[in-house]
């Protein structure tokens, strides 16, 4: 199964993948913990990424692309995969639709998962990350408080730098000017299934089971 998940910020897209990784055993490709870790090694493509993540800007379409040919031409793919955070714009979704062409690949299904400006700015508020091993805890859902580690991993738990207030408006903003718009790039194409991103994980992950035994 090929598949695309997209959404704002906070909509949950990154806990379902997760999930449905392990209902289909397929890798979940999300291009921001990808771009996460290459800062943490301070990789050319982390440096290249940093400024942009911390301001909550894109990163630059050519980097993405890039990123993404080499992924889906990986051993990793070749059983299927679930994309999530990319392409976060028309033009990464034109260049992937040239990508999937030459390495022929069909995508099966993209997923679009909705949910309130208002409910998305309180989930991120309360999201926070183990900056080792980025295991993701909810405030208020995940029983931690100030000062605990991961209990996975024992790295250090603390708010993303584009979680905080300000650049999460940004983000959003970014999002409903510059990725909404592949809403139509896919609806047209007839791939799109809308997803109801409210209420609690495994009531999203039920509408995704269901919509993608369609
Ligand atoms: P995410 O973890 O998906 O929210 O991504 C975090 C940040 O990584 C974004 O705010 C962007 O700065 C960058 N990023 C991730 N995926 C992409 C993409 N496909 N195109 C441009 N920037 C991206």
């Amino acid at each position: 199964m090929n598949l695309i998940l997209f959404g704002a910020p906070g909509v949950g897209k990154g806990t379902q993948a997760k999930i449905l990784s392990h209902v289909y055993h397929i890798p979940h490709i999300s291009t921001g913990d990808i771009l996460r870790n290459a800062i943490k090694e301070e990789n050319p493509l982390g440096l290249r990424a940093k400024e942009y993540m911390a301001k909550g800007d894109l990163v630059p379409d050519d980097v993405m692309i890039g990123l993404a040919r080499d992924i889906l031409d990986s051993d990793r793919c070749k059983n299927g995969f679930i994309f999530d955070g990319f392409p976060r714009t028309v033009a990464q979704a034109e260049a992937l639709e040239a990508i999937f062409v030459e390495l022929g690949i069909k995508v099966n299904r993209v997923i679009n998962v909705e949910l309130s400006d208002a409910q998305i700015v309180e989930r991120l508020n309360n999201r926070f990350i183990c900056l080792e091993c980025g295991k993701i805890y909810n405030f208020g859902i995940d029983k931690f408080k100030a000062g605990d580690r991961c209990f996975k991993c024992g790295g250090e738990i603390s708010q993303r730098e584009d979680d905080k207030r300000e650049t999460v408006m940004k983000r959003l903003e970014i999002y409903r000017t510059t990725t909404e718009p592949m809403r139509n790039y896919y609806s047209e194409k007839g791939l799109l299934q809308n997803i109801n991103g409210e209420g609690d994980i495994n009531n999203i992950l039920q509408r995704f089971l269901r919509a993608l035994q369609n």
